[in-house]
């Protein structure tokens, strides 16, 4: 298995998971960018966005629900964060298992670099 994100869900590299269930595991990103910086990934493998196919759809949703339900367990809800997805060169994806990144706690920047 060479997918990073495959064996941090498999526990085969360490992470600092903050969530798992059935369908999905939530870790600290290793590079923080903002005060919180989770990362959110499907247990099953999709490398990119487009990839996407309408199966995933539920898990996709569950991904961007648990983002808020972490943001607000932490107190960011009125204050406000960032939910991204990064796909392929352009939109600076690195780690090619899709990821939603939940950034909270302090102001961020519109348009992105
Ligand atoms: P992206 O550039 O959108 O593909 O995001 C990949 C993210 O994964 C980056 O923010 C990295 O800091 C993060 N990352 C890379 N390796 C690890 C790791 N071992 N544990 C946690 N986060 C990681
Ligand atoms: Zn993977």
């Amino acid at each position: 298995m060479s997918c990073l994100f495959c064996r941090i869900i498999a526990g085969e590299i360490p992470a600092s998971k903050v969530y798992e269930d059935e369908h999905l595991v939530a870790f600290n990103d290793i590079n923080p960018q903002a005060p919180m910086h989770v990362l959110i990934v499907p247990r099953v493998h999709v490398a990119t966005l487009n990839d996407l196919v309408k199966e995933h759809s539920p898990v996709i949703g569950e991904m961007v629900r648990r983002g808020a339900a972490i943001a607000a367990e932490r107190g960011y809800a009125e204050r406000g964060y960032r939910a991204v997805f990064n796909c392929n060169q352009d939109g600076g994806q690195s780690v090619f298992h899709v990821h939603l990144h939940v950034l909270a706690g302090r102001s961020l920047h519109w348009p992105p670099g």
